[in-house]
């Protein structure tokens, strides 16, 4: 069985990450989103959200299952027994990281190879970045994001205004 992992931060999942998925699934057995644990990027959803945002876009894909990990992809990729790890390529400001990505990967583990699928013309633009961006002044993500993930999203920069809000009046009134 041909089992490959898409990993990323899916902070939060888009079109761009659904046209992947939906991409690889045709080409392998089986396909393992993977949601990439790492604090130090500071998301803005935890894990759980964003594994239950993919879980619910790819409910139609019988072969794609959605999964979290720690530490390094390879190890990741070595345990769930992945032979193959699939990126996706925007533009050439992608490549160069991506590169020493996967060569770096092939000298860890030479069984463990990375397959790169171009993105669809009509999301090269499309990163997580954007979408939090325009989200965060309220504006229409539907472009961006599956109606079904916009409340949450909205909904997300609601309780980081009313964190921001309180922490502020808290501030205040201590002067
Ligand atoms: P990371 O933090 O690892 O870059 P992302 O969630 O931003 O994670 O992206 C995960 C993967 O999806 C990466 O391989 C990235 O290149 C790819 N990707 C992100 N946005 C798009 C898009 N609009 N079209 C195609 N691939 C994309």
């Amino acid at each position: 069985m041909k089992r490959a992992i898409y990993p990323g931060s899916f902070d939060p999942v888009t079109f761009g990450h659904i046209d992947m998925i939906e991409r690889s699934a045709k080409i392998v057995d089986e396909l393992v989103v993977a949601v990439l644990n790492n604090s130090a990027k500071n998301p803005l959803f935890s894990v759980k959200e964003r594994v239950s945002m993919l879980e619910e876009i790819t409910k139609h894909l019988p072969n794609v299952k959605i999964t979290f990990f720690d530490g390094l992809l390879i190890d990741y990729a070595r345990k769930i027994d992945a032979a193959i790890i699939i990126r996706g390529l925007r533009a050439i400001t992608d490549f160069e990281y991506e590169l020493q990505l996967a060569q770096t990967n092939r000298i860890v583990d030479s069984q463990v190879d990375t397959i790169f699928l171009t993105t669809s013309l009509e999301y090269a633009y499309l990163s997580s970045t954007i979408v939090k961006e325009v989200a965060s002044y309220g504006g229409d993500i539907s472009h961006f994001v599956p109606e079904q993930l916009m409340e949450r999203i909205y909904q997300k920069y609601a309780e980081v205004r009313n964190r921001t809000d309180a922490k502020h009046d808290c501030n205040g009134s201590e002067q």
